[in-house]
């Protein structure tokens, strides 16, 4: 009778415990696509940002919000897809700070990151697993003044607006972006997709500008027009590989076929 009161008490307590990992782990159960190996059910994955899959074909766990500053801004055509890995989102604060402190009142224009969750992102084969940003580049006008545009704008492999008249690549600027992000050792970068119109013409102006010649090796590995996608004429995209310690659940680059 004991022993079958404690069989009853230990049947209760699993069923207990059951429930109560699957309020925790919601995106754990089974069919949801979402299944992470048992290891990262538990602490301290459980209470990590997790960035899982693909970047075509994945999905984030506790992520981290991109917010507006003096320094960024997000459009407002993104503002509920500002969601990414914290080592995505932090790059590009300290990168926008980088920019404003050599050019004041610099601002960086954001456009989408993924979604709370990850997953597919209309307008975007990327972006799912929050390893993904979209940045607009810095602008200037005739007289080389910072002009920002609410919007991404393309430009031509000269520099110039496609569609604006007087409104110009800031190939200072965009470089010193390129330069903060290619040093920034915390992040670890896999890709920036450009345009190969403006690829050239960054490359080109950073082999003769003695402030950024010395990363012009790097800069050239990682800029890149991938094949078989848009034009990046109005973005730089960028994406963070992935952090060595989600080996096990994170592949850099996308799916075949996917
Ligand atoms: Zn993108």
């Amino acid at each position: 009778m004991l022993q079958r009161r404690n069989t009853a008490r230990l049947a209760g307590s699993i069923a207990a415990l059951a429930g109560a990992l699957a309020v925790l782990a919601p995106r754990a159960s089974a069919g949801t696509g979402r299944e992470l190996p048992p290891r990262f059910l538990g602490a301290p994955f459980s209470v990590m940002s997790l960035t899982v899959g693909y970047p075509n074909a994945g999905f984030q766990l506790r992520a981290k919000k991109l917010k507006n500053s003096e320094i960024l801004r997000v459009k407002d055509t993104s503002k509920d897809n500002t969601y990414a890995h914290p080592a995505l989102v932090l790059m590009l604060e300290r990168s926008a700070r980088e920019v404003a402190r050599v050019e004041r009142g610099s601002l960086m224009m954001v456009g989408d990151l993924s979604r709370r969750d990850g997953g597919p992102l209309a307008g975007h084969v990327s972006h799912q697993s929050g390893r993904d940003a979209d940045v607009g580049f810095y602008l200037m006008d005739v007289q080389g003044r910072p002009v920002v545009r609410e919007h991404f704008t393309p430009f031509d492999p000269n520099g110039r607006s496609r569609y604006e008249r007087g409104l110009y690549f800031d190939d200072y600027r965009n470089w010193v972006l390129l330069r903060a992000w290619v040093t920034d050792s915390r992040a670890g970068l896999a890709h920036i997709f450009v345009s190969s119109g403006l690829r050239w013409r960054l490359i080109e102006y950073g082999k003769k500008d003695p402030r950024f010649a010395p990363y012009v090796p790097e800069v050239e590995l990682l800029l890149k027009q991938p094949p078989g996608t848009s034009v990046h004429d109005d973005h730089f995209h960028v994406r963070i590989a992935c952090p060595d310690n989600l080996a096990e659940l994170c592949h850099n680059e996308s799916r075949l076929g996917g």
